[in-house]
């Protein structure tokens, strides 16, 4: 809204002083002035049309928003310069410019339509150049088509009754108060972008601490680690990446409550904060998982000897009460350069090395060996049975609620997607999921998903919105746009009432391809969200990489909300970068009423959770009537 009032306070008198400018540069040898009011009640309506189409050309949920916005605005400049004219008297004219020709009306229309066409790409340059042009085209056409008087009082003085400007006069007023809108916009912008970079510095600061042991979380490890590595390779140095996993975490959590679990682990960072080197980088890099560099070795024995200094720290037991808690945990050990150049390299194997530990018993570090991963046979072997799901009927879809944060009223579902493996039985979608997208079946998979979601939204009584998964892979592929138009006209359902929800669950590898899918989907109408923010190594700049319509906070902010203070601030800075984005923010994972008043008062308009309803079938959604259907085929 702010910036809208601003683009047209800019847009609105720059197009009317121009006009009093060329209004005033007609030379005639006749008396000539300015009727102020009238003037400035012409700045008035053209401040009002500027406003509604510029507001106009935003409208995401309308079919050719930006062209009807288009045409709004080149009527305006028509109506414009109707008004404008009229201010304008001269002494004994037939024609003081007022009138307007029905073609000069469709011309600045359609000009109009073609600059503001251009609002959904203006990040480009190029766009912002042609939209640019055509505005410019739209105002000087009209000047072009201005009537000039032909008759007129040659005879000077008839027009010294009082209160009319001369030209020069109006010509500075206009000058002015053009100057005065610009003054007040670029203020207004300015303040605006300090908010924004404000609510920017916010987030980043609040993302990369860990909140309960305040070691740097995993964000921060992967801002940092291209740097550590990139150093000690220049001082020809090889660095020991260290996983730890705590063994029996559920356990404790289990047996003794939450708060002994946060006891543990807080007793665990503090341990190895004041028993390692400060050139040793340590965080808390997931749940009951520390990762631990060391940059400053010199031989892969060193690698491991500093790995079994941190099992002698990570094994001391934790006094609590009565009780003396034994701590064992898994460590997989993975070395900067020999197991590979970049971090999620090092850690994906050390995490394999931590698992394998875990595998056979636990309480034992395992290095990385070459060849771990085709040791993973859970993984090969489910990758293959996944294969076959989308081909053997295995796979099936549920729907989960979306609604308003203030009325509760529903405006759409996630189609969310199960699988029951045929002798396994049900596996969750966490844990197939990631398989999927490292072997590449996701976008099977995807496709499979996108489909049945559709056709079965197309069915619905209601015509709600139907939020779908999709994994960066799938955005990858040059066809995906191609394909979302191919299912949407297969299906019938509008492309309005699809939204694509971008998981961050693998690196975004392929920028390009990923922004052109983007914006080739909105460009259907299809919304395009961000999930899961705050969750992946680098929401913030995926979120200023790309075009969303909405963001949607990963649901462990909004569960922790409740006894974590960090939380609430990470889902208000989130909201906050919605704000200035100007697009909605969703949270997930709602579950109790605390947590949805928490939500409503920090000004998120939308909800998920359990607390609207667990998932429910496609039978169970209300189904147009039969007969409509039968038509309908
Ligand atoms: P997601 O996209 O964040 O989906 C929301 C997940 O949160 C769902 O888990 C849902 O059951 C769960 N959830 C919703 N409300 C609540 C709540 O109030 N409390 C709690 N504790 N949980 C809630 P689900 O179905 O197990 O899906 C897990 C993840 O698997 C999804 O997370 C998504 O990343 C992925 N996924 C699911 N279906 C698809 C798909 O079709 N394609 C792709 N690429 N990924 C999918
Ligand atoms: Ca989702
Ligand atoms: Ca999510």
């Amino acid at each position: 809204m702010i910036w809208l009032v601003w683009s047209a306070l800019i847009g609105a008198s720059a197009i009317w002083a121009a006009h009093i400018i060329a209004l005033a540069a007609m030379v005639l040898p006749a008396d000539e002035g300015f009727r102020l009011p009238t003037a400035l009640l012409a700045l008035a309506v053209t401040f009002a049309g500027v406003f509604a189409g510029f507001a106009l050309s935003t409208k995401r949920d309308i079919r050719l928003a930006p062209e009807f916005g288009g045409i709004v605005l080149g009527l305006t400049v028509a109506v414009m310069g109707m008004t404008t004219s009229a201010a304008h008297v001269i002494a004994g004219a037939d024609s003081n410019g007022a009138g307007f020709s029905l073609w000069s009306l469709l011309l600045s229309a359609c000009l109009g339509a073609i600059a503001l066409s251009f609002v959904p790409q203006l990040r480009s340059r190029r766009a912002l150049l042609s939209a640019t042009l055509f505005l410019f085209l739209a105002v000087v056409t009209l000047h072009l088509s201005m009537p000039v008087p032909e008759t007129f009082a040659s005879q000077l003085g008839l027009l010294s009754q009082a209160g009319l400007l001369s030209e020069g006069q109006m010509i500075s007023v206009a000058l002015l108060i053009c100057a005065l809108c610009a003054a007040l916009a670029a203020t207004g912008c300015e303040l605006e972008k300090e908010r924004k970079e404000a609510a920017r510095r916010a987030y980043q600061h609040l993302s990369l601490q860990d909140s309960l042991t305040h070691l740097p979380n995993r964000h921060y490890v992967q801002k940092v680690a291209a740097d550590l590595l990139k150093k000690a390779d220049q001082n020809g140095k090889i660095c020991s990446v260290v996983l730890i996993s705590l063994d029996q975490f559920k356990a404790i959590n289990d047996l003794h409550g939450y708060e002994v679990g946060d006891m543990v682990l807080c007793s665990m960072a503090e341990t190895l904060k004041n028993n390692l080197s400060e050139k040793v980088f340590i965080s808390r890099f997931y749940g009951d998982e520390f990762l631990i560099i060391n940059p400053a070795l010199n031989s892969e024995d060193e690698a491991v000897e500093f790995a079994r200094l941190v099992r002698s720290l990570a094994r001391r037991p934790i006094q609590w009460r009565s009780y003396r808690l034994s701590i064992r945990s898994s460590i997989g050990l993975a070395v900067f350069p020999r197991d590979g150049n970049d971090l999620t390299k090092l850690v994906q194997r050390a995490n394999l090395a931590a698992k394998q530990a875990k595998s056979i018993g636990g309480n034992l570090i395992q290095p990385y060996v070459t060849g771990m991963e085709e040791s993973n046979r859970w993984e090969t072997s489910l990758a293959s049975d996944l294969r076959n799901a989308t081909l053997e009927n295995q796979l099936s879809l549920v729907f989960q609620k979306q609604n308003l944060t203030k009325t509760g009223s529903l405006i759409g579902y996630e189609a969310l997607v199960r699988w029951r493996h045929a002798e396994k039985g049900p596996i969750a979608p966490e844990d197939f999921i990631p398989i999927a997208e490292r072997s590449g079946i996701i976008l099977d998979i995807g496709n499979w998903v996108l489909e049945a979601a559709c056709a079965e939204a197309a069915n619905w009584a209601e015509p709600v919105s139907l939020a779908v998964n999709a994994s960066p892979l799938q955005f990858s592929r040059s066809d995906f746009a191609g394909l979302v138009s191919t299912v949407l006209i297969k299906t019938g359902l509008p492309a309005e009432r699809l939204e694509i929800e971008l998981t961050e669950s693998t690196p975004i590898e392929d920028h390009e391809r990923v922004h052109e899918t983007i914006l080739s989907l909105r460009q259907m109408g299809v919304r395009v969200a961000m999930d899961d923010f705050g969750k992946g190594y680098s929401s913030l700049n995926t979120l200023q990489a790309f075009p969303f319509d909405k963001i949607k906070v990963d649901r462990a902010f909004t569960q922790s909300l409740e006894t974590n203070p960090h939380a609430r601030a990470i889902l208000r800075s989130a909201i906050l970068l919605g704000h200035s984005f100007g697009i909605p923010v969703i949270a997930e994972g709602v579950e109790t009423e605390r947590q949805l008043e928490f939500l409503k008062e920090a000004g998120c308009l939308q909800v998920q959770g359990f607390l609207f309803g667990k998932h429910v079938l496609a039978s169970q959604i209300k189904k147009k009537q039969d007969s409509l259907q039968k038509t309908g085929s």
